[in-house]
């Protein structure tokens, strides 16, 4: 069910400690964790605890959880003293998005190109 755990979800599992994570924040609704395989410098992950398949969907089911996730993104920038960075929400396998739990990319630490691949 929407916004349950799902057995097969790689960031459930995580959010559950199942599968260790280098866990930068947490709060009562969000975890924040680095990418196994960063981007730049900084590449923090900022999930929902909850599970949803993409952000949009947890944006129309939980709009609060949703805006936490923005501001966890924001307080990870702050921690990490980004003056630039980027919020990306692959929504999609067109988009490039392969796990299947909401989340946000937080990238920073160099420079950056418009548009993106
Ligand atoms: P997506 O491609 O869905 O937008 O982003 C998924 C992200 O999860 C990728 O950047 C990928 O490197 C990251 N990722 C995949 N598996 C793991 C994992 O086990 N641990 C962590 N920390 N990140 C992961």
């Amino acid at each position: 069910m929407a916004g349950e755990p799902q057995d097969d979800c790689l960031f459930c599992k995580i959010v559950e400690g199942h599968i260790p994570a280098t866990i930068v924040r947490e709060t009562e609704t969000t975890v924040a964790f680095r990418d196994i395989n960063p981007q730049a410098p900084t590449h923090v992950l900022v999930i929902p605890k909850v599970h949803y398949e993409n952000a949009a969907v947890l944006a129309a089911a939980e709009p609060a959880i949703a805006a936490d996730v923005l501001r966890e993104a924001r307080a990870v920038a702050d921690e990490d003293k980004l003056e630039s960075y980027r919020i990306v929400f692959n929504t999609g396998s067109g988009a490039g998005q392969t796990v299947w739990h909401a989340h946000a990319h937080v990238l920073g630490g160099r420079g950056m190109q418009w548009p993106p691949g």
